[in-house]
């Protein structure tokens, strides 16, 4: 259809408001534009800073080699209203109205945008020298901290914890990081896949103690269950993040038991005119036959061109989009380049590509003869190749995937 059609046959959305102004909120209001959408959008965000990407906060920024990583976005320019420094209080979903700290704002459609917020660590709240690693704010809070070279501890050996330990290191600090399951990432992989990984906290010089919980945290240390005493001149604790949905209580939009609202295939809330995307929803995917709650990057990236189609489709009767996206992130640690694809959890058989004690290795997952997920480590080939595989659900020969020098796409059966 062409723009015209769609503007002459759209019923009137002539106000989108986004609230949450990361990296879902802005490509919204992007793809909005994109995909030809004329009327009034506005993005509204809590921080006060120009929007910003989060991966550099535990990578680049933090060791001071980039000053800040604000989105390459001239507002202006595509006609967004930004308001930042302005929080969401609550929707009020019967007059279409959103209630924020400077007074309602009244829409037409509303898409929820509004992230994670890290999980705290009980007790050590308000405590001197303890950090999270969320925020521009965070992380400008944590560059000082690094550059004195201290004694760190961080919480939680998952995602944040490996690259802030990794930047850690690289800044000369000594750091020990505390992690009360067994193994590092032991929310996200399954034993085989972490035990490697594990060796890599030695290498560089990272002290990992597994099996350990933290008591309580005092100015200066952090005590252990088992009695002892860590030095810390700076704790960051990194034990995960939930969605950012307090706010809605009361409104009537259905959330998850992970706090996060529900949305259907098509981003959409189960109240009408509201969509929800990126850390803060979670979908049904018909892929893998199950809701996913996705905190990584590209599902911030991917969402928000679903949720404009179906702003702009919904308006003049175009089939909606279905949001059924191959999950994708990677991670940086240990001078090592990690990369996910698909969703393990739905596997019966994992097959080993290359030699897991070295530097570059894959591990894929299959269902029956489908490939259904892949990590590799400093192997960017695979995964690329990988991620087609997954979307296309090619069957696989397992023996020829088991051997690293084949190309992954050779490896169909
Ligand atoms: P957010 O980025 O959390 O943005 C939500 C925004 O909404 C925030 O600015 C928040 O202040 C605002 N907000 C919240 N509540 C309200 C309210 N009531 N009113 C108004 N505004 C509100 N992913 C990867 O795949 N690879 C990586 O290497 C990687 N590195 C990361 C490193 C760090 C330090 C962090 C924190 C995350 C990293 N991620 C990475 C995850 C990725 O950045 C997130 O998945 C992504 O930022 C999610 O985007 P979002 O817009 O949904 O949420």
């Amino acid at each position: 259809m062409s723009e015209q059609t769609r503007e002459e046959g759209r019923s009137p959305v002539r106000r989108v408001v986004v609230v949450g102004a990361g990296m879902a909120g802005v490509q919204t209001a992007v793809a909005l534009r994109e995909q030809g959408y004329r009327g009034t959008v506005t993005l509204i965000g809590a921080e006060p800073h120009q929007p910003y990407d989060r991966p550099p906060l535990s990578k680049a920024v933090l060791l001071g080699k980039a000053e800040g990583s604000a989105f390459d976005v001239d507002f202006e320019s595509l006609d967004i209203e930004i308001r930042l420094g302005s929080e969401a209080l609550g929707v009020r979903p019967a007059d279409h109205e959103l209630d924020t700290e400077t007074g309602p704002v009244p829409y037409d459609v509303l898409v929820l945008a509004t992230g994670a917020e890290p999980i705290r660590l009980p007790g050590a709240e308000g405590v001197p020298g303890v950090h999270l690693l969320r925020t521009l704010d965070d992380a400008e809070r944590l560059r000082p901290v690094l550059a004195r070279q201290h004694d760190i501890v961080v919480v939680g050996a998952g995602w944040i914890g490996a690259e802030f330990a990794t930047a850690a290191r690289e800044a000369g600090c000594a750091v020990t990081v505390v992690e009360a399951a067994d193994r590092p990432l032991a929310g996200a992989l399954p034993a085989e896949v972490a035990a490697p990984m594990t060796a890599w906290y030695a290498d560089s010089g990272t002290e990992l103690r597994t099996h350990t919980r933290v008591e309580r945290v005092e100015p200066g240390a952090v005590v252990l269950d088992d009695g002892s005493r860590l030095p810390a001149d700076a704790v960051v604790v990194g034990i995960g993040a939930r969605p950012a949905t307090a706010w809605l209580a009361g409104s009537g939009i259905e959330l998850g038991t992970h706090g996060e609202v529900v949305a259907d295939a098509q981003l959409r809330t189960s109240v009408p005119d509201v969509y929800a995307v990126g850390d803060c929803a979670s979908f049904p995917s018909g892929r893998y036959g199950e809701r996913l709650l996705v905190h990584h990057w590209d599902n911030a990236l991917q969402g928000p061109r679903t949720v404009a189609a179906n702003i702009l489709g919904g308006a003049t009767c175009e089939p909606p989009a279905v949001y059924d996206p191959v999950p994708y992130f990677w991670s940086e640690q240990f001078g090592r380049f990690v990369q996910y694809a698909g969703h393990h959890a739905v596997a019966d058989r994992m097959v080993w590509r290359g030699d897991r004690s070295g530097p570059a290795w894959t591990v894929c997952w299959l269902r029956e003869d489908r490939l259904v997920a892949l990590l590799a480590v400093g192997r960017p080939r695979d995964l690329a190749q990988g991620r087609r595989l997954i979307e296309a659900a090619r069957p696989m020969n397992p023996e020829a995937l088991a051997d690293p020098s084949r190309p992954l796409k050779d490896a169909t059966a």
